[in-house]
């Protein structure tokens, strides 16, 4: 998914990979130059012949930045190589997300209190 300017929405925090059951999300970080967010992918890849399609990458991400809701499936391929998504790929799939990203959230202290 895209932030509203057009950017990617993933930062880079590493939950998706870290949780995905089939080991088939690479993500390498880098600095982002500027604005709110400390890092993005720069590289960013789904092997999409390894994805058992579980969705815990969705649940697991903080910034609305992985869906699987696009409608388009893995088409079939003759090359190994072809069925491994990357950034460029997967972004021109995504959508622009209008969720709040970034910033203070509620204060959960507050809720237990009362
Ligand atoms: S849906 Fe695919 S990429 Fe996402 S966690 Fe499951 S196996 Fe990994
Ligand atoms: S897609 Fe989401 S969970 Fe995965 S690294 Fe990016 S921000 Fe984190």
């Amino acid at each position: 998914m895209k932030r509203e300017d057009g950017e990617v929405r993933c930062v880079a925090c590493m939950m998706c990979p870290t949780v995905c059951p089939a080991h088939c999300i690479t993500i390498v970080p880098e600095e982002a130059p500027s604005g709110s967010i400390e890092k993005r992918p720069r590289i960013f890849e789904i092997d999409e012949l390894r994805c058992v399609v579980c969705g815990l990458c969705v649940e697991a991400c903080p910034c609305d930045a992985i869906r699987m809701d696009t409608g388009i499936h893995a088409p079939p391929t003759l090359r190994r190589a072809d069925a491994i998504l990357d950034k460029e790929a997967l972004l021109a799939r995504g959508e622009k997300s209008i969720a709040t990203q970034g910033g203070v959230g509620p204060f959960w202290r507050e809720k237990v209190k009362a």
